[in-house]
Order: C-alpha cells, then sequence, then structure tokens
C-alpha cells in the first residue's frame, strides 16, 4: 500500500473543529508538528510540492501514532536558486522567519507549548527556521526541535545505498514513488551529476570538510538547469521499496523526537 488521501485524519488541525482543539489541550496534548517545505521545480519527473508533500506526511504518519495535531503546512520556501524555472515560488526568508513565528506564537496563546517543525526543503530552509524557533524559545517560553530528513536518515540513507544528496535526485525520488506515486512521471526522469566541487558538499553524510551552502547566482543556476531540466543526482536509481524504507525510517525517528519532547517539563 503506497498513496492514501491526505484529508480525512484527526490529526489534522485544518479539518478540526475549535471545541476538538480545545478538548485535545484539556486532554493534555501541547505538541504541534509543523511541517514545512517548498513549491520548487523538481525535474522533469516530479512535482513542484515534493519538499512540502514529504513533509506533511511524515509528519502525518508520526502524529496518527502518538498524541499530536499537525499544523497546515508552511507550503513556500526560499527557492530563490530554483526560479530558473517555471512554477517555482521562492518567499523572502525574514517572510518565512516571522511567518513561522507567527503560527508558533498563535499555538502557544493557545497552551502548545513544544514544537516539532518537519523541514522537507533541506539544508536551504534550516537557518530561517533556526532563528524563528530560538527567536520563540526565547520569547514564548516554547520548546522547539527541527526535523530535517536529509539530517534523519544519514545511518539508513547509506544501509539503502542511496547515492548523494542532490536534487529531486534518487532521495526524493524513492520518497515520493512511496508516498504520492501517482504524481511521479518516471519515464521523465533524467540523470544529471554535477561534476565534483572539491570543498563543497550539501550532503549531511559527507566526512570530509565542506564549504557553507550558498546558493549559486541567478546567471550559473539558469545555465545548470538549462543542461540539467532541474534535476541533480540519479533519479532512475529509485524505486518505491527504498522510498517506503527511508519513510518508515523518518516517522520512527520523528516519533522518537515527539517522545522526548513529551517528556521534558510544560510551560
Ligand atoms: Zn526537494
Amino acid at each position: 500500500m503506497a498513496s492514501k488521501p491526505q484529508s480525512g485524519d484527526k490529526v489534522l488541525l485544518h479539518e478540526r473543529r475549535w471545541q476538538e482543539i480545545q478538548q485535545f489541550r484539556d486532554s493534555g496534548g501541547n505538541l504541534a508538528i509543523i511541517p514545512v517545505g517548498s513549491v520548487e521545480q523538481h525535474g522533469f519527473h516530479l512535482p513542484l510540492g515534493t519538499d512540502s508533500m514529504v513533509a506533511i506526511r511524515v509528519a502525518q504518519d508520526a502524529a496518527q501514532r502518538t498524541n499530536v495535531i499537525v499544523t497546515p503546512p508552511l507550503w513556500f520556501g526560499w527557492s530563490p536558486h530554483h526560479l530558473a524555472l517555471p512554477g517555482t515560488i521562492s518567499i523572502r526568508p525574514q517572510i518565512l522567519i516571522e511567518m513561522l513565528f507567527d503560527v508558533l506564537s498563535s499555538l502557544a496563546t493557545h497552551g502548545f507549548d513544544r514544537f516539532v517543525i518537519v523541514n522537507g526543503h533541506r539544508i536551504v530552509n534550516i537557518p530561517w527556521l533556526q532563528i524563528s524557533a530560538e527567536k520563540a524559545q526565547r520569547e514564548l517560553s516554547v520548546k522547539v526541535a527541527i526535523f530535517d530528513p536529509a539530517y534523519m536518515s544519514k545511518e539508513i540513507a547509506d544501509r539503502i545505498g542511496f547515492g548523494e544528496v542532490g536534487h529531486a535526485e534518487e532521495i526524493e525520488t524513492s520518497h515520493m514513488l512511496h508516498i504520492m506515486p501517482h504524481l511521479v512521471q518516471m519515464e521523465k526522469a533524467r540523470d544529471y551529476v554535477l561534476p565534483e566541487k572539491k570543498l563543497y558538499n550539501i550532503d549531511p553524510r559527507i566526512p570530509k570538510d565542506t564549504l557553507c551552502y550558498v546558493p549559486g547566482t541567478a546567471k550559473d543556476l539558469r545555465k545548470i538547469a538549462k543542461e540539467s531540466g532541474g534535476t541533480s543526482g540519479r533519479p532512475s536509481q529509485a524505486n518505491a521499496e527504498k522510498g517506503k524504507q527511508l519513510h518508515e525510517h523518518l516517522v520512527a525517528r520523528l516519533i522518537e523526537v515527539i517522545t522526548e519532547l513529551n517528556k521534558g517539563p510544560g510551560k
């Protein structure tokens, strides 16, 4: 069984009524998961919403097995490096910081005091989420954890045999083949491996020294996008079974994070 509907699930905040959220709070529930992603090109074969869909589904599947609520996702991320291809929507980092803070702040008003942000947009979103989370912890007395699938699958990714982290590559494609197979057009997938840059790598599994991530210039990225069609990596190596293993690992790890957060004292 791969895909299933995203709605009709009791863990989704936007499908509940306010009294049900009140009830959730009255029964001691105080943790919410906030999925964040992006709307950006994902090669010839994956939909623009891939990062958000991954975050939503990991959050939803973990929430079903724990007593937590999933908020609507922050669909848009910072994606200047993908604007070369149409459909990509990029929001400025300061907007992302403020929007996330306002979501945290609103829920804190209702007594939610711990949060897990599930980030489907990888390294590009992380600094902004960290700034927002730190501000929330300081000003709202809440606890915020940031759960990033690329970091939280370092162990299993090697066991599954995934190649390096790229974009719309084997890892994301396998994950989508498991959770949203009807949105993947494998016949259009095209491998494109960027020439190795000596001092630079975005894969958290790489042990060697590496420079920190700064998105390339619009000019460079237009050139690469033209050559690659938006992919970096080998989506041809993807399959649903690898995606299932990855997904189950991530859901299990997220449940662990939720359990740990729930152990701590409340406000
Ligand atoms: Zn992605």
